[in-house]
């Protein structure tokens, strides 16, 4: 660490801004071989019936571990395989694995349950995605109604019209749709019943504040009563206590998905729990 004379650590302005734009040149440079080096593993993550106790299904969650940055969470590198359209050949390879696994817990251990796979804008975008998807579905010998697939608020409110057709285009195949993150955009809640989509996640912002704030408890309440109208089902996301489970059950939400109940796990975890609890 540079001193002044006085003694004083010297402060240069750009020293952190120089570490970030390393950093980042870093992951994407890694991120570039991340596939081809085998450095990508799926995780998933149980979603409960709050009604049941039962798991509906499991979130796919990537990870990331790089021998010269260790685990990057993806919080970090998400957004820069988006910038840099990684995220393309990632997502990709995210669905074809994550649906291949899923068709293995049907076969192996007579398994069915649903994998929820997040979407980013690009993918979204890209061209032949009902394709994309439809060919991991065939070549993992799994059924539509078992793959779901995880949209933001923000690529909801993208350009309508590419958006109601692509979510048509995902209905007819089959697959199931839920909006991510809800409550942190700013969609018109007319526009969402344009939309064929099953499930409303809850933003873990919101959960996080409910009991701590008001207003997080008047709007987990109204996105309940708006997506009830809207027949689909609410599903919250981050949850770690028993008490915010309390209101949670008490608003009305269907399902919730947290470290309360489990962490992300790798796939060979997840046939044990399914199997410890029960059918
Ligand atoms: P997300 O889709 O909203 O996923 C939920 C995030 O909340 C995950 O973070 C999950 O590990 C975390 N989480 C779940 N329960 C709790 C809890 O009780 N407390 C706390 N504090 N956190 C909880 P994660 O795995 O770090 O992923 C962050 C984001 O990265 C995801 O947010 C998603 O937007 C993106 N992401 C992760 N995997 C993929 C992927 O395969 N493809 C794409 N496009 N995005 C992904
Ligand atoms: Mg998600
Ligand atoms: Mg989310
Ligand atoms: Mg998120």
């Amino acid at each position: 660490r540079a001193r002044s004379d006085a003694g004083e650590p010297v402060h240069f302005h750009s020293e952190s801004t120089h570490i970030q734009l390393d950093e980042r040149l870093t992951i994407e440079e890694q991120l570039r071989h991340a596939l081809a080096r085998d450095e990508l593993t799926p995780h998933y993550q149980p979603k409960v019936d709050i009604a049941t106790g039962k798991v509906t299904g499991f979130e796919v969650l990537l990870r990331w571990h790089n021998p010269v940055l260790g685990a990057v969470p993806p919080d970090r590198f998400i957004p820069i395989a988006e910038q840099t359209g990684l995220i393309v050949p990632i997502g990709t390879w995210v669905l074809r694995t994550a649906c291949a696994q899923a068709g293995r817990w049907a076969r192996e251990h007579g398994i069915a349950t649903r994998i929820a796979v997040n979407l980013s804008i690009r993918q979204f975008y890209q061209k032949d995605l009902l394709q994309v998807i439809a060919a991991a579905l065939a070549d993992a010998d799994l059924a539509p109604q078992a793959l779901e697939l995880e949209i933001t608020e923000s690529i909801a409110m993208s350009r309508v019209d590419v958006v109601e057709r692509v979510l048509g285009g995902i209905r007819d195949l089959g697959v199931e749709l839920s909006i991510d993150d809800f409550g942190t955009g700013y969609s018109s809640l007319a526009y969402l019943k344009r939309f064929p989509v099953q499930r409303l996640k809850i933003d873990r912002a919101f959960v996080r504040d409910l009991g701590r704030d008001a207003d997080s408890a008047a709007i987990v309440a109204s996105v309940v009563a708006l997506g009830h109208g809207l027949q689909m089902r609410i599903v919250a996301e981050g949850v770690e206590t028993e008490a915010q489970l309390a209101l949670l059950r008490a608003l009305g939400c269907d399902e919730y998905q947290g470290y309360l109940f489990a962490r992300p796990m790798g796939a060979a975890a997840v046939p044990p729990l399914l199997l410890a609890s029960g059918p």
